[in-house]
C-alpha cells in the first residue's frame, strides 16, 4: 500500500483541489481521506500539488527523426504524405534510429508529466513494430493508430484495403489516416467501419485549414469534418477551420476533437477555436502533433493553448478547462482507466510542486521538468 499525504489533490473530473490523502493498492486508488494512514511506505506531498499525469491525444513521434527540419516550407510540403519532407524522411530513416528517436520522445513524454499518448504511426504493420519494440521497456500507456500506404493508392482495390484495414487491426488500437486531401471516401468508409467492428479508434486529420475545407466543399459538397462524421470516425484531429453546420454536428454525434495548438502555429495553419468548441459542448483534448516541430511537452502545450485562446478571443479562458483538456477530458474519448483521480481508477499522477498560490496556473505557467517531484504510473513510482 502507497499513501500520498498532506498533497493538494486535484480530484474528480472537475480536478477539485483539496488537501487530502491518497491511498493507492494494486495500481489503484482506493481512498482519498484526510484521516492519517499508517504505512512503511509514503510519500510526502507537503507543499505539492498531486495531479493526473498528462494525456497526449496526439504526436506522430517516428517524426522526432527529422527535428526542425523544412521550416518555411508549406504544410503540404513539409507533411503531405506520401511525398511530403516528413515521409521522405522517414522512409530514408534506418529502424534503429527511427527506435532511437522515439525512445528518446518517450522518455522526454515521461520526464514531462505524461503518462498516455496516442500515436498516429506511419509505415503500416512494420511501423507499428517499430514503435512496439521501442516502447517495450519504457513504462508510459501507448494508444497506437496505425496507417498504411495502400490507403493513398488510388488503384488499389478495396477488398485489399479491407483486408489490411482488418491485418493492421490485430496489432493496434485503431486506424487514423492522415486526411481527406490523400485518400478516397470509400477507402475512408473502410477505415471507420472496420474499427467500429473491432470496438477500435478510428481518427482522422480534419479542416487543419481554410483551403482543405474550401477544396473538399467545391469537389463533394461537404465539408471535411461532415465527410469525416457521415464516414463514421469517432475522433477528429485540428478542426481550425469550421464551416457552417460542422461544430454543431460534431456537437450533436458527440465526437471529440483533439486540438494541437503548437502544431497549428508552427505550421501558420491558424488557431483552434476553442472557445467555440466549448460552447458546443465538444469535448475537447489537446496533443503536441508532430516531433518535426514540437517537443512533447504538454506543459507547453497547454501554456500556449491557455494564452492563445484568451488572445485570440479578446477573453478569459479558464486554466481549468485547459487542464482538463490534458486530463479529464481524455477519460472520455480514450479507452483508458486514467484522466482523472478517483476511487477505483488507476493510480496515474504526478506529484508537483506548487510554485504559486492558483494551482492550475502553477502547472500550466510555471512547471518544468525539474518541479515535477515524482511521477506515478499504474501505482509504480516511475521516477
Ligand atoms: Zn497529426
Amino acid at each position: 500500500m502507497l499513501v500520498i499525504e498532506n498533497g493538494l489533490v486535484l480530484w474528480g473530473e472537475n480536478l477539485d483541489p483539496q488537501k487530502a490523502n491518497l491511498i493507492i493498492e494494486e495500481g489503484i486508488i482506493i481512498e482519498k481521506t484526510t484521516r492519517k494512514v499508517h504505512s512503511s511506505h509514503k510519500i510526502d506531498a507537503t507543499g505539492c500539488i498531486v495531479s493526473p499525469a498528462l494525456v497526449n491525444a496526439h504526436v506522430h513521434i517516428g517524426d522526432a527523426v527529422a527535428m526542425d527540419v523544412g521550416d518555411g516550407k508549406s504544410i503540404a510540403e513539409i507533411v503531405k504524405p506520401p511525398h511530403g519532407l516528413k515521409h521522405q524522411i522517414l522512409s530514408n530513416s534506418s529502424s534503429d534510429d527511427l527506435i532511437q528517436a522515439m525512445k528518446k520522445a518517450m522518455m522526454e513524454m515521461l520526464s514531462t508529466g505524461t503518462s498516455t499518448f496516442v500515436d498516429y504511426r506511419e509505415g503500416g504493420l512494420a511501423g507499428i513494430k517499430l514503435l512496439q519494440e521501442a516502447g517495450k521497456d519504457i513504462p508510459i500507456h501507448k494508444i497506437i493508430l496505425g496507417r498504411d500506404d495502400i490507403f493513398f493508392d488510388n488503384e488499389a482495390s478495396l477488398t485489399k484495403v479491407k483486408k489490411v484495414a482488418r491485418n493492421l487491426l490485430k496489432y493496434c488500437d485503431g486506424l487514423a489516416p492522415s486526411g481527406f486531401g490523400e485518400i478516397r471516401e470509400e477507402v475512408a468508409s473502410i477505415i471507420a467501419q472496420e474499427c467500429k467492428k473491432q470496438g477500435k479508434i478510428s481518427s482522422i486529420h480534419v479542416a487543419e485549414y481554410e483551403d482543405v475545407q474550401d477544396n473538399s466543399v467545391k469537389e463533394t459538397g461537404k465539408s471535411e469534418v461532415k465527410r469525416a462524421l457521415d464516414c463514421g470516425f469517432k475522433l477528429l484531429i485540428h478542426l481550425n477551420s469550421p464551416v457552417s453546420g460542422d461544430l454543431r454536428e460534431v456537437s450533436l454525434k458527440n465526437v471529440p476533437v483533439v486540438s494541437c495548438p503548437r502544431s497549428n502555429g508552427a505550421l501558420a495553419v491558424g488557431i483552434p477555436p476553442l472557445l467555440d468548441f466549448q460552447k458546443y459542448k465538444i469535448n475537447t483534448l489537446l496533443g503536441t502533433d508532430n516531433l518535426m516541430f514540437n517537443s512533447p511537452n504538454m506543459f507547453r502545450e497547454m501554456e500556449y493553448a491557455l494564452k492563445l485562446t484568451r488572445g485570440f478571443y479578446k477573453s478569459h479562458f479558464s486554466p481549468a478547462d485547459i487542464l482538463k483538456m490534458a486530463t479529464a477530458n481524455a477519460a472520455h474519448a480514450l479507452p483508458i482507466d486514467s484522466g482523472f483521480l478517483d476511487e477505483g481508477r488507476l493510480a496515474d499522477l504526478m506529484i508537483v510542486k506548487q510554485l504559486s498560490s492558483h494551482p492550475y496556473l502553477s502547472l500550466i505557467n510555471r512547471t518544468e521538468s525539474k518541479n515535477i517531484i515524482c511521477l506515478i504510473i499504474k501505482g509504480n513510482i516511475i521516477y
